[in-house]
């Protein structure tokens, strides 16, 4: 049997513009990797890079070409551990690229299996927390209506996007416009300590969940400070971008961001799951504005973790792929869908 891979670039309108602290997206383009095994079966992968962590859709075409030809080489989908040290070898810096193709090399192997991806790790379906519904960056009466739009359609955990010049105003006018709503906020990096703990008296009278980022990445011993300041959870995203940064957050941090797209892939996203587990920390899955390509994959892995903030295709107008399904934010994992459970929408 051999294994036959193909690319594809998709330029994904989002429904609507979404803005977070470091600017504003209006496309989502992704590289989608099909990978057939010539008896009929194929795994479905995608990328869906972020300028943060230096990579863009040309870094993507560009590094896919060599870890696919690598795949194919290889000829064997159950074969991860080596597949996925070839691809860090061929393309340490191409995270992105890399979790595209580990992806669907995962998918595969448990399509061979007959079993959903979950499977493979004996998950308890049932355990998969609910997804929250992010709320990007707009005018404190957009945003609110926003918010109230999101509950009205069923989903009871918003993410708030945060790191203007007038939070707190946000924050409140959401917080009337849903006052039933778990809320979490994400400032993605934008504060600095200071103004961070003076938040945290807001986020506390307004019932925030979680608070996500709110210094920048490096700025370790402040992150650690407005732990020390607050009762909300403080999770780490863009401070633990692998299983290597967690002992670094560990002190500092409550919760632990896992994204397929920082990590490489599933066997990075387990590792780091682990990692902060072993260090006693609690871990948001989390994603990119990416298709259900590459999304459902980490859906699988969402019973082994405390939060979850799998909605980047709910943000685009249109998705090339369906995957699991979210109904009010619940993570549908059907026993009897194969692999991912990825199909062509
Ligand atoms: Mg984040």
């Amino acid at each position: 049997m051999s294994l036959e891979a193909s690319v594809d670039r998709h330029d994904l309108p989002l429904a609507d513009a979404f803005t977070i602290a470091r600017g504003t997206t209006e496309t989502a383009t992704i590289h989608a990797v099909e990978l057939a095994d010539g008896d009929g079966r194929v795994g479905y992968g995608a990328a869906a890079p972020a300028a943060y962590y230096g990579e863009d859709p040309d870094s993507v075409a560009a590094a896919l070409p060599d870890l696919l030809a690598a795949v194919e080489r290889i000829g064997d989908p159950h074969a991860q551990q080596r597949v996925e040290r070839e691809l860090r070898e061929r393309a340490p810096d191409q995270a992105a690229a890399r979790a595209a193709v580990s992806i669907a090399v995962h998918d595969l192997a448990a399509r061979q299996r007959g079993e959903p991806l979950y499977r493979r790790w004996g998950l308890d379906a049932g355990a998969a927390p609910r997804t929250s519904y992010t709320v990007g960056i707009d005018d404190p009466a957009a945003m609110a209506d926003r918010a109230a739009a999101i509950v009205a359609e069923g989903y009871p955990i918003l993410k708030v996007k945060l790191g203007t010049d007038d939070d707190r105003a946000r924050l409140e006018a959401i917080r009337a416009a849903a006052p039933e709503a778990t809320i979490r906020v994400d400032a993605n990096a934008a504060w600095d300590a200071e103004e961070a703990i003076e938040a945290t008296a807001w986020l506390e009278a307004l019932s925030v969940e979680l608070l996500e980022q709110p210094v920048p990445a490096a700025d370790l011993a402040g992150l650690g400070r407005v732990r020390d300041a607050t009762s909300i959870p403080v999770a780490a995203d863009e401070a633990c971008v692998t299983a290597r940064d967690v002992p670094g957050v560990a002190a500092a941090a409550d919760v632990v961001v896992v994204k397929l797209m920082k990590t490489g892939g599933l066997r990075g996203a387990l590792a780091q799951i682990a990692a902060a587990h072993a260090h006693d920390l609690d871990v948001m899955l989390g994603c990119m504005v990416e298709s259900d390509a590459s999304i459902a994959a980490a859906c699988h892995l969402a019973p082994l973790v405390a939060y979850a903030d799998l909605d980047g295709s709910l943000l685009l107008a249109r998705d090339p792929y369906d995957g699991v399904p979210l109904p009010d934010g619940k993570i549908r994992l059907d026993p009897d869908a194969v692999g991912t459970g990825v199909e062509p929408a």
